[in-house]
């Protein structure tokens, strides 16, 4: 095995990452080889006519002394990495995980197979990119004798700078990970055994190991993602136009979050889920608000339908529901849940429980039943107020493990996680749901403040949506919960989420000084109603028409 020491001009270890990558020869004469270093793993196969190699490593910063070295890699056998921990999975979890431990000093080995940050940036970064362009649009579209007319965005262009951006940002990620001293292998990892991991020609023997592999969309049996007429939210961030017609299965967080957009965008759509209403994780009032949005905004909801099978004809996908409704559409976007990626770990022969759906069960430190295996992000089982897959989440769970392994006392309090469904209005919250905590505490007390009464809402264009204060009963001011439809209400849960995680009283709200014009107003207004300083407000449903945004 190459391992050199750091670079002594720079302190990196570029050498040895970069001899731990692609080598490729090139036979110059019949005694020379001449090798090119790609930083990733897939030895060529041009090791096959060797028997040891010259390579002469030199870091990046071209500084320090070019070093030759000799392998010896016998090459029938792998090439085996020893390290402290291997992080299986590049993706938010596995990363934070990684660059934790790897600045304390641990040697640590990331396999990743596909992009960096995996959904981090193919999920969440290229679809809250398309969000914010739709909303760009949205403005032009309602308010054309401030902004001008304008026509749809060219998708082509869109996607194009979209995809620019986001490779800009795995490139600077992969130089942090390399300073760090991170060494990043490509490929698809499988146990061996506890300690060890194999990758192509290459295992990874560690002290402890950190699956972070994510998951991916869930399918239909029998059903084919074409990515063109049929497809996932995967392929849906790849189409270069905007279909005229589209059908959407699934109510949930990206079915809703697609379906807004599209509609939005000039789309003809259907959203369609079996449950009774949209975004059924959500309380009635918040789902029931969005649900009128939508249809506001030019959605079909088609609520308490169930998929039976499609078909594809003449390019269009004729959908079939059990109730014998037929829809036609350019395109289907399958958005009916995400599935574990733990299929191909080779799990069981190391003995790691999962659940019936593959998820893998963990302590409040990230172990699995095996104690130098850890599990985090969206392949772990969650046990918080929040079911739901989010980078922050797993980036929490990641810095958990990796606390752990570094024998810190350090526990993460999963009870506030704050989140953002990019919805038209949006959707936030943080804690404990209203219909959660009166489950868990009986009467608890409500404010709900409405836009319509806010400065801010109204110089925004968006005067609709409420935001909703979640506090213990009688006797108990804690902060349970928020939660906020409307437009930007991110904003206003941060704040909030703080205090929910430091189980701080409403009443500080009372007798804080907000600023104003702002929507965190709305915050303390909802205060003010728990407390009986303000008159509750029951009206916010009616949405103002002429000349608002419709977001
Ligand atoms: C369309 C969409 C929009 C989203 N929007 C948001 C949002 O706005 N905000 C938010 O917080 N969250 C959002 N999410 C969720 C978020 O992306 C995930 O919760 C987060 O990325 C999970 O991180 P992770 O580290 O658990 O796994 P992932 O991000 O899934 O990364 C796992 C990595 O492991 C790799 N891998 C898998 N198996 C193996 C193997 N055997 N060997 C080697 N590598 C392997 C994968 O290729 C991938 O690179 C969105 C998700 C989607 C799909």
């Amino acid at each position: 095995m190459i391992d050199i020491e750091r670079c002594p001009h720079c302190g990196t270890r570029e050498t040895r990452f970069a001899a731990l990558g692609t080598v490729k020869l090139t036979k110059e004469t019949t005694r020379k080889w001449k090798c090119e270093i790609l930083l990733r793993s897939d030895l060529s196969k041009k090791w096959d006519s060797v028997s040891g190699i010259r390579l002469k490593v030199q870091c990046r910063c071209s500084s320090g002394p070019k070093k030759k070295l000799t392998c010896q890699y016998p090459l029938e056998e792998r090439i085996l990495i020893e390290c402290d921990v291997c992080v299986i999975g590049g993706g938010p979890g596995g990363l934070l995980a990684a660059t934790t431990l790897a600045m304390r000093g641990r040697k640590v080995v990331v396999v990743n197979e596909g992009p960096l940050m995996g959904y981090g940036i193919e999920g969440a970064f290229k679809s809250k990119s398309e969000f914010e362009i739709t909303r760009h649009y949205l403005q032009s579209r309602f308010r054309p004798e401030v902004f001008g007319n304008s026509s749809p965005p060219a998708w082509r262009s869109v996607r194009a700078g979209i995809e620019r951006s986001a490779q800009g940002l795995n490139v600077s990620l992969e130089d942090r990970l390399r300073r760090f001293g991170v060494i990043l292998i490509g490929g698809h990892a499988t146990f061996e055994n506890r300690n060890t991991v194999l990758i192509n020609d290459e295992s990874v023997r560690a002290a402890q190991v950190i699956i972070a592999t994510g998951t991916l969309p869930r399918l239909f049996p029998g059903i084919d993602v074409d990515g063109h007429h049929v497809v996932t939210s995967d392929e849906i961030m790849r189409i270069d136009s905007l279909p005229e017609s589209l059908v959407v299965l699934g109510g949930g967080v990206i079915g809703c979050e697609f379906a807004g957009m599209f509609a939005a965008l000039g789309s003809r759509v259907k959203l369609i889920d079996t449950q009774h209403r949209i975004l059924a994780s959500e309380d009635q009032d918040i789902s029931d608000f969005l649900s009128k949005a939508m249809v506001r905004n030019g959605v079909e909801v088609m609520s308490s339908c169930r998929f039976k099978s499609l078909k594809l004809e003449n390019g269009m996908v004729h959908t079939r529901l059990t109730n014998n409704v037929t829809l036609e559409s350019e395109v289907i976007l399958l958005a009916v849940g995400r599935t574990p990626c733990t299929q191909e770990l080779n799990l069981e022969s190391v003995g790691i429980d999962v659940d019936d759906r593959g998820y893998v069960p963990t302590n409040q430190h990230m172990q699995t039943n095996i104690p130098n295996i850890y599990a985090v992000g969206d392949v772990g089982l969650r046990n918080t107020p929040v079911d739901m897959a989010l980078v922050h989440v797993a980036q929490a769970e990641g810095r958990c493990s990796a606390y752990h392994i570094l024998g810190e006392d350090f526990h993460q309090s999963m009870d506030h996680i704050p989140y953002i469904i990019f919805t038209l209005p949006m959707v936030a919250g943080a804690g404990l749901a209203e219909s959660v905590a009166s489950e868990k505490y009986g009467n608890v007390r409500v404010g709900k403040y409405p836009f319509v009464r806010n400065h801010r809402a109204h110089a925004m264009g968006t005067p609709f949506g409420f935001v909703k204060l979640i506090v213990g009963p009688d006797g108990d001011d804690r902060m349970l919960g928020i939660r906020a439809i409307g437009r930007d209400v991110d904003s206003l849960i941060s704040a909030a989420s703080i205090m929910i995680e430091q189980q701080l009283p409403y009443t500080y709200l009372l007798n804080s000084i907000m600023p104003h014009p702002s929507l965190m107003e709305c915050l303390q207004g909802a205060a003010n109603i728990i407390s009986g300083d303000a008159l509750a407000f029951e009206e916010y449903e009616e949405f103002p028409t002429e000349g608002y945004f419709p977001s």
